[in-house]
């Protein structure tokens, strides 16, 4: 889907939180970011227009405020309710639905584990995730996004 210049990691993570497939690597140059485009059929964002210019559908933003760029690339791409934090913040990855019985204990800890029904986990960071108050808030800033 998307592949975001590295000026722009929160707004990266902010397309992952609403469930958009996207590619954000610190320290990427215009080339890498050109292939990777071209190789995977991605979409470039970025604050850059000299790139946004040699590769047509990219979205170039001009603002800096995390919002309006949100907002902006949903302009062009709405976003599906179903699929916010269904992918891995860190990698881009989907998640799995985890049931607490396979939850390696270590990872999480005691009370959380108590506490919570629902868990989540990225095989590939083997990080796990569970609706608690960030999770929670992540969610709701993101609903608003799509009303
Ligand atoms: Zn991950």
């Amino acid at each position: 889907m998307f592949i975001v210049d590295t000026m722009l990691g929160t707004l990266a993570k902010w397309l992952r939180i609403l469930g958009f497939d996207t590619i954000y690597e610190a320290g990427m140059d215009d080339d890498e970011i050109l292939k990777l485009a071209t190789e995977e059929n991605r979409i470039i964002i970025s604050r850059d227009r000299e790139l946004c210019g040699r590769k047509p559908g990219s979205i170039f933003l001009e603002t800096t405020d995390l919002d309006e760029q949100i907002a902006r690339v949903l302009d062009f791409y709405s976003a599906d309710k179903n699929k916010i934090l269904s992918r891995c913040l860190e990698c881009n990855c989907l998640l799995q639905k985890i049931a607490c019985q396979y939850i390696e204990k270590a990872s999480v800890p005691e009370d959380i584990l108590q506490r919570y029904d629902e868990f989540w986990h990225c095989e590939k960071c083997n990080k796990y995730y569970w609706p608690g108050t960030h999770f929670e808030n992540m969610k709701k800033k993101a609903n608003v996004f799509l009303e």
